[in-house]
């Protein structure tokens, strides 16, 4: 049967050890700090922001939220950019995406500075997983990821890791990441051909599903003795939350539990390292304005 990678001992984990960071942080006078940046009141953003807030204030971030109406005009969103960017008190930035139709979100994001974008958004974070720089960080569910899979003690060097989706905010960096940690990594994406695609799947030591399908990696595309990580996060057709792969963790022993050696659950898998992760982007980034 396969181990239910679940995320909560993860994030607990890290936050015991920054909040100890975050602890030295405040007794050398430095608070570290987060802004939200929110527009208008969807409640998915509500939804997450309440979460960052109740694991903020258990690690000891402080949170500075910024709200503007969904109307508002790009420039207005800017100026309270250029202010964050300019506020020595503030360390990292967090906004909620998609931006309204009528704003420029590229242009927008480009506004941020890198070494406070802690859920990079800035081609100058993107850049630094690329380049295997440190400049700003990466995407916090691609971080998150990593975080699981380190855990876990599932050592990337030398593993053959199979990506399933190529967005900037998961496939890319995640690939990236796994790279930097010596993987040889394929990536797959909606254009690839269905027998690539599952060859791919087959041939990997890990999987690490994004494409925003729900339950759409079945069995068949998989190999056995993989680790899997689930990213994905979609209602299926009776409206229940699903992953992007067919594992049932009500029946953890047959069809792909029976067949993986490890898979994260959806709910209670990556999601809930994303938050853990967003506060020790805003603790580094803190710890590197000292
Ligand atoms: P996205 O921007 O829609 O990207 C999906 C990727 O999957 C694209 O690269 C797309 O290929 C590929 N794809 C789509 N359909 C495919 C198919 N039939 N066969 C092969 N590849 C296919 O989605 P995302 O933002 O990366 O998010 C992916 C999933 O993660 C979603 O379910 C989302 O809700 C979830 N998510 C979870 C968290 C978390 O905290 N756990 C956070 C963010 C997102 P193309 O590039 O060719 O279009």
């Amino acid at each position: 049967m396969a181990e239910l990678l679940k995320g909560k001992p993860v994030a607990d984990h890290i936050t015991v050890e920054i909040t100890e960071r975050a602890a030295k942080l405040r007794a050398s006078g430095v608070v570290p700090t987060l802004a939200i940046v929110r527009l208008g009141e969807d409640p998915g953003d509500l939804s997450y922001e309440k979460g960052a807030m109740k694991r903020a204030a258990e690690v000891g971030v402080e949170v500075r939220n910024v709200v503007l109406p969904r109307d508002a005009a790009q420039d207005e969103l800017v100026a309270e950019i250029k202010k964050l960017n300019a506020d020595d008190s503030i360390h990292g930035v967090l906004m909620f995406r998609p931006l309204p139709k009528h704003m420029d979100e590229k242009a927008v994001c480009e506004v941020l500075d890198p070494a406070k974008d802690i859920d990079g958004i800035t081609s100058g974070s993107l850049a630094g997983i690329f380049m295997d720089s440190d400049v700003g960080f990466p995407p916090c569910t691609a971080a998150a990821c990593i975080e699981l899979l380190d855990h876990y003690g599932y050592d990337l060097k030398g593993k053959k890791v199979t990506v399933m989706g190529r967005s900037l905010v998961i496939g890319k960096p995640v690939a990236m990441m796994a790279m930097r940690r010596n993987a040889t990594v394929t990536i797959c994406h909606s254009r690839t051909k269905s027998e690539d695609f599952a060859a791919a799947g087959k041939n990997a030591d890990i999987v690490i599903a994004a494409v925003g399908k729900a339950r759409m990696i079945t069995e068949d595309m998989l190999g056995d003795d993989q680790v899997i990580i689930d990213v994905g996060i979609n209602m299926d057709e009776n409206g229940k939350l699903c992953g992007d792969v067919d594992f049932d963790r009500e029946a953890p022993d047959s069809g792909l539990g029976a067949k993986a050696a490890a898979v994260t659950p959806v709910p209670a898998g990556v999601g809930s390292v994303t938050t853990a992760v967003l506060m020790k982007h805003v603790i580094e980034a803190a710890e590197a304005c000292k």
